[in-house]
């Protein structure tokens, strides 16, 4: 439980309770709204944010959740640099590899630093010195610390941030066996913590970058703000991002017997969507052409333009298409003056067998009967083309981005796409970095083996804008019990004018003190109206709120409201005490 000398009890009037009535302007998302709007946070400079007393209590609760069930899964806290020196992220290569999120810089003799993006580089140090015998493994280290990523678009506040906290543990290990237990243990330790957070969340299979396999996952918080995209089957278990999800699409009816293609001049239709009025036909009877740059067997750029095949009303996947053998990876658009000098023809009309030096189409439209595709030939396309020797693809690829309503990979219902913020993120490593900065340890037979590393992630910052997003309503922000700043706020109502609200109120505050609440008493004076009191209490989300004024008093009442509960209720004075005791003890939430 957390102790309440941590978050001690608070007068209001002596409290920074910096509560802002204007929506600013720069604020999209209602959490960033109401962060600022409740005091919770201030800007500094993009991307960079204050926390104030209010809000740093509730991130202090976030952490305490983070930290307790790390701790309870056998993980050890450490605390890393924020400055790191160039000699590690050059070792691993990512000094060069990394864009400019990284943030560089030089100390007074000149040399390279840089403000930690993440800390493999400093942990797999750290280990290669400290942990040379399998005895000491697994180990599992991390810590809960600022990390900086000079991000392109900072936004949402604190939900993508150019200094923020994160959770970060990374996990060691002699074989691939016991990288999968820890992987396990951490996964079920995420679901925990965001369980305990109250926040409604799905793990899905995230995209394992270039090391393979099926071994990460993405911890995603639901909400139509976020900035992700997430698969689930309607019956199943599978669940992945949309980078990553797998889908096939329903086949469409076609025609049962194939025409003979030929051309039509369509003008300066152009795109699909140009294409299909002008011919009256449907986006699902194209198909769409797109030209990427290819890559040679380095994985260098080569010059090379690639085709992809998809069906007109399907989007492209960029994810899976840069992992393709042949496309450069980041993936890389010919732009139109190449299009043209390459393949002779503008990109409105580039359609299979043009001069690209190889092909990939999507599943999507092999199926097609009598289709619309380009013709390779300036403002032409054909009509009732058919894959055939005249018309052809070169490799069948997966390069489509799932849609609701597809059939599940696992074959279990449909696939259904919701928006998500990833508040997580676990990863096998396996020797990524142990083997770049030769972390290796001694085996029982006393041979060297490289340590295989998991990593796991926790955005803390991003989880109190997360849990706002999925808590507020028009008057302000619904706290979980277990994070709000505070469990109880008694607003006093015209205190200067009756002795009798000043004792009462003060008598609750104290009761609630001893009883272990975490309890604010709205004490400011008659220059703070009552209406501006309750709009306060809801707007910074306080679960329960006692109102202790004169004329209620003279009724021989006290009013209780619950946060996010239309109704008020009266409670006869003599049981006030009696219904703070069971606040203390749970028992009237
Ligand atoms: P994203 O895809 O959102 O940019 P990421 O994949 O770069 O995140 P990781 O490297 O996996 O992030 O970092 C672990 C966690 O840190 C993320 O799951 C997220 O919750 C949090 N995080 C990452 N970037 C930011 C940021 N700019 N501001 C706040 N939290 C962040
Ligand atoms: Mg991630």
């Amino acid at each position: 439980p957390i102790i309440n000398k941590e978050y001690p009890a608070m007068r209001a009037s002596q409290y920074l309770l910096a509560t802002v009535k204007e929506t600013p302007s720069d604020a999209e998302t209602a959490s960033h709204q109401l962060m600022i709007r409740a005091g919770l946070i201030r800007k500094l400079a993009t991307g960079l944010y204050t926390w104030l007393p209010l809000g740093l209590r509730v991130l202090r609760k976030v952490t305490e959740v983070v930290r307790e069930e790390m701790d309870k899964a056998g993980a050890m806290e450490v605390s890393m640099p924020v400055v790191q020196p160039a000699e590690l992220w050059l070792e691993t290569g990512r000094w060069q590899t990394m864009g400019p999120e990284l943030l560089r810089f030089k100390d007074r003799h000149e040399r390279d630093f840089c403000l930690g993006p993440t800390h493999e580089e400093v942990i797999t140090d750290l280990v290669r010195n400290e942990i040379n015998s399998y005895r000491q493994l697994p180990a599992n280290l991390y810590q809960i610390q600022t990390k900086f990523r000079d991000e392109r678009r900072p936004r949402f506040g604190v939900m993508r941030a150019r200094e923020f906290t994160m959770k970060d543990a990374y996990s060691f290990h002699m074989n691939q066996e016991s990288l999968d237990q820890t992987y396990q243990v951490m996964h079920a330790t995420y679901s925990a913590i965001f369980s305990r957070l109250g926040l409604d969340f799905r793990p899905v299979a995230a995209d394992s970058g270039n090391i393979g396999g099926n071994t990460s996952h993405e911890f995603h918080v639901l909400a139509y703000s976020g900035e992700d995209e997430i698969v689930f089957s309607s019956d199943g278990n599978y669940a992945a991002n949309m980078e990553m999800a797998t889908g096939t699409l329903p086949p469409l009816p076609q025609e049962a017997s194939r025409r003979a293609k030929h051309e039509v001049a369509t003008g300066d239709a152009h795109s699909i969507e140009d294409l299909c009025t002008h011919l009256s036909i449907n986006a699902t009877a194209c198909v769409k052409t797109l030209v990427v740059q290819g890559c040679d067997a380095e994985g260098e750029k080569s010059g090379e333009l690639i085709a992809l095949y998809l069906r007109g009303d399907q989007t492209l996947n960029e994810t899976k298409t840069a992992k393709l053998a042949r496309v450069l990876s980041p993936l890389e658009f010919a732009d139109d003056e190449v299009i043209e000098g390459t393949l002779g023809c503008k990109p409105g009309a580039i359609g299979p067998n043009s001069k690209c030096a190889f092909s990939y189409a999507d599943p999507s439209v092999l199926g097609l009967v009598n289709f619309v595709c380009g013709a390779n030939k300036e403002d032409t396309h054909f009509i009732d083309a058919n894959w055939d020797d005249e018309t052809r693809y070169d490799e069948v690829a997966d390069i489509r981005c799932v849609q609701e309503g597809d059939i599940s990979p696992d074959g279990k219902g449909t696939l259904a796409v919701k928006r998500g913020i990833e508040v997580g993120h676990i990863f096998q490593l396996g020797d990524k970095y142990s083997a770049a900065l030769k972390a290796t340890a001694l085996d029982e037979n006393g041979k060297s083996v490289v340590m295989s590393m998991g990593c796991y992630g926790i955005g803390v910052t991003r989880v109190v804008a997360a849990c706002i997003e999925q808590n507020h309503d028009e008057h302000g922000i619904i706290w979980p019990e277990n994070i709000a700043p505070y469990s109880l706020v008694i607003v006093q109502v015209d205190a200067h004018k009756s002795e009798l609200v000043r004792t009462v109120s003060e008598d609750i505050y104290q009761l609630a003190q001893g009883l272990d609440i975490e309890v604010l008493l709205d004490d400011r004076d008659k220059k703070t109206s009552p209406g501006v009191k309750f709009a306060d209490s809801e707007l910074i989300g306080i679960p329960h709120r006692l109102v202790i004024s004169p004329r209620s008093l003279a009724d021989g009442v006290v009013e209780y409201k619950r946060r996010g509960e239309a109704d008020k209720q009266l409670l006869a004075s003599e049981t006030v005490a009696g219904f703070v005791s069971n606040l203390a003890a749970g028992e009237n939430s």
